[in-house]
C-alpha cells in the first residue's frame, strides 16, 4: 500500500514525498481510513512507530478540504494534547512538515517558557494547536483559547500524561470540548484508569493496536556489561572514549543520577548534556537542538524526557541503569535503530539489576549476550533470596535495618510482583 492508495489530498502527498514517506507504516494504513471515515479511534500505540502522521495526516486532510469550501478565519479546529514539551514540539514540526502545502497553520504551547510570544501566535489565528495540559488550561482560563470550534480532538500518550499527574487537567480539558467532534486516543499502554478515560473521550471507536516492542527489539543489537555500581562511570568513560565520534544517547533513571553522570564525564573531559523534568525549557531545547545537529555527542536522559527525542542518526543507547520495567527497556533500545537502520543498545547491570535483566531477557524471548572482557567486570554472586521459615527475632530485625537503610538485596517473588503491579504507571516515572 503506497499512501496515493488512501486517497490523501495533492497536497498532503506532495510534502509526504518531499519527507521520502512512500509507504505507510503499521499504525498508519491501519488508522488512516478508520480517521478518514471520521470515526472515533483508540489507538495502542507509542512513540516511533508513525503515530503522528498516523493522526497528523487525516486531520490535515479534512481540515484542508473544508478550507477549500469555505474559507474564514483560522480558529482552533484541530487540538493535540501532549504530556512534555519535546513530545508537543515534534509534534508541530511534523504538521509543519505535512501541512506544508495546505495554508493551514499550527502552533505549539507549553508550559516553563513565558506566555507572551505563544498568546500573540494564538491572536494570529491557529487552525491546529498541540499543547502541553497544563498551559492549555491556563491559557484557556485566562480566555487566549476557546475550544468551541474543535472537530478533532487527540490525547496523546495518555498512559505518560496519567503517570505525570494530568488525570485532573485532561479531564477538565474534555469537559471543555464540543460535544460533536472526532476523538482520537492513544496511550502505549492500557492500565484500567486509562480505559475508563478513553471510554469518557471515545464515541463509537475502532481500536488499533501497535506493537514495535519485539520488532524492534530483534533489529538493535544488544549487549550487557556486568558491572558494580561504583564503576558504572568508569565503564561509562573507557566505552565512550573509544566511540567519540558517534551520537551516544545514555539513559539514567533518576535525574539526579543523570546529573550525576554530566558531571563524572565532564571530569574526564567528555562534553555531555542531560535532559529531564528539573531542567529549564530553554536547557532542555539546547541540549536536544546541539544532539540533534550533531554538535552535542552525548546526552544523559531520563525515561520521560526521552520518549520526545527522535534522533535518526542514534547508533548507540547505553542504559546506565537498567529500568525495573522491561517494557521500557524495549523502549529505550528502539531510540536506537529507528525506522530500518540497525543501532547498537549496551546496558549497564550491578548485581541488585540481574532480576530486572532476567525480565527484560524473558519479555523480549532472547538472551541478551554479556560481555565478558572488559575492565570492569563484575560477576559476583547475587545475594541469596532469603529462606521462608519462621524467622528467629534477630533475623527479623536484620531484615527491618536492611529495610529501614533502603539497602534491600534481595529481589524475591514479592519485589518482582510488586514491580508488575506498578509496571504501567512506574515505567517512565521521572524520578
Ligand atoms: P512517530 O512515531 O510519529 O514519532 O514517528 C517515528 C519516526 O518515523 C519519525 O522520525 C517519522 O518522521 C518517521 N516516519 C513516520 N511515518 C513514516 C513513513 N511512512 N515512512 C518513513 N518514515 C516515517
Amino acid at each position: 500500500m503506497t499512501f496515493k492508495d488512501l486517497g490523501l489530498a495533492e497536497p498532503i502527498l506532495k510534502a509526504l514525498e518531499t519527507q521520502g514517506y512512500t509507504n505507510p507504516t503499521p499504525i498508519q494504513s491501519q488508522a488512516i481510513p478508520i480517521l478518514l471515515k471520521r470515526k472515533d479511534l483508540l489507538g495502542v500505540a507509542q512513540t516511533g512507530t508513525g503515530k503522528t502522521a498516523a493522526f497528523g495526516i487525516p486531520i490535515l486532510h479534512h481540515l484542508y478540504l473544508a478550507k477549500q469550501q469555505q474559507q474564514g478565519k483560522h480558529r482552533i479546529k484541530a487540538l493535540v494534547v501532549t504530556p512534555t514539551r519535546e513530545l508537543a514540539i515534534q509534534i508541530g514540526e511534523s504538521f509543519t512538515a505535512y501541512g506544508k502545502h495546505t495554508g493551514l497553520r499550527n502552533t505549539v504551547i507549553f508550559g516553563g517558557v513565558k506566555q507572551g510570544k505563544q498568546v500573540n501566535t494564538l491572536r494570529g489565528g491557529v487552525d491546529i494547536l498541540v499543547a502541553t495540559p497544563g498551559r492549555l488550561l491556563d491559557l484557556i482560563n485566562q480566555g487566549f483559547i476557546s475550544l468551541k470550534d474543535v472537530e478533532y480532538a487527540v490525547l496523546d500518550e495518555a498512559d505518560q500524561m496519567l503517570d505525570m499527574g494530568f488525570i485532573h487537567d485532561i479531564k477538565k480539558i474534555i469537559a471543555k470540548l464540543p460535544s460533536k467532534r472526532q476523538s482520537l486516543f492513544f496511550s502505549a499502554t492500557m492500565p484500567k484508569t486509562i480505559v475508563e478515560l478513553s471510554r469518557k473521550i471515545l464515541g463509537d471507536f475502532e481500536q488499533v493496536t501497535i506493537k514495535p516492542q519485539q520488532a524492534t527489539a530483534e533489529r538493535v543489537e544488544q549487549r550487557v556489561y556486568l558491572v558494580s555500581k561504583t564503576d558504572k562511570p568508569k565503564l561509562l568513560v573507557h566505552l565512550l572514549q573509544d566511540k567519540m565520534q558517534e551520537s551516544v544517547l545514555v539513559f539514567s533513571r533518576t535525574k539526579h543520577g543523570a546529573n550525576k553522570i554530566v558531571k563524572k564525564l565532564a571530569q574526564a573531559d567528555i562534553e555531555a548534556a542531560a535532559i529531564h523534568g528539573n531542567k529549564s525549557q530553554t536547557a532542555r531545547q539546547k541540549a536536544l537542538g546541539a544532539f540533534k545537529d550533531g554538535k552535542l555527542k552525548v546526552l544523559v536522559a531520563t525515561d520521560i524526557a526521552a520518549r520526545g527525542i527522535d534522533v535518526e542518526e542514534l547508533s548507540l543507547v547505553i542504559n546506565y541503569d537498567l529500568p525495573n520495567v522491561p517494557e521500557t527497556y524495549v523502549h529505550r533500545i528502539g531510540r536506537t535503530g529507528r525506522a530500518s537502520a540497525s543501532g547498537i543498545a549496551i546496558s549497564f547491570c550491578d548485581v541488585e539489576e540481574r532480576a530486572y535483566l532476567r525480565d527484560i531477557e524473558k519479555l523480549i524471548k532472547q538472551e541478551v549476550p554479556k560481555i565478558t572482557e572488559h575492565p570492569y567486570v563484575d560477576d559476583s554472586k547475587e545475594p541469596e533470596k532469603p529462606q521462608k521459615q519462621k524467622k528467629s527475632n534477630s533475623s527479623r530485625n536484620r531484615n527491618r535495618n536492611r529495610n529501614r537503610s533502603g539497602n534491600s538485596n534481595h529481589r524475591g517473588r514479592n519485589s518482582r510482583n510488586r514491580n508488575n503491579n506498578n509496571r504501567n504507571n512506574s515505567g517512565s516515572r521521572d524520578e
